[in-house]
């Protein structure tokens, strides 16, 4: 049963790279496209999550694509886009350092 062992194992994929693993492996980035994103390390927040590796290549890349507005429009995010990506990146540099 494909549903029952993916509730208790919830394999996710990154948008960047598109590989698979568990959910805890990445940085999950939660909200909707009506209320906004924010980065959600602990994957508690309510909302659809946007999932990213959590190397360097994967959330650079990906802050660069959610800054350009074609980027960001893959999300709905339309000019957030940018204040987000400022926020995972100065997330990122804390989580880089740790
Ligand atoms: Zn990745």
């Amino acid at each position: 049963m494909t549903l029952r062992s993916e509730r208790r194992y919830p394999l996710r994929t990154c948008v960047q790279c598109g590989s698979g693993s568990f959910k805890e492996s990445f940085l999950r980035i939660a909200g909707r496209p009506e209320t906004g994103w924010e980065p959600d390390p602990d994957g508690r927040k309510p909302g659809r999550g946007i999932y990213l590796c959590r190397k360097t290549e994967c959330v650079d890349g990906f802050v660069r694509r959610i800054r350009s507005p074609k980027g960001a429009a893959r999300w709905k995010m339309g000019s957030a886009g940018a204040a987000l990506a400022d926020r995972v990146a100065s997330w990122w540099s804390q989580e880089a350092k740790s």
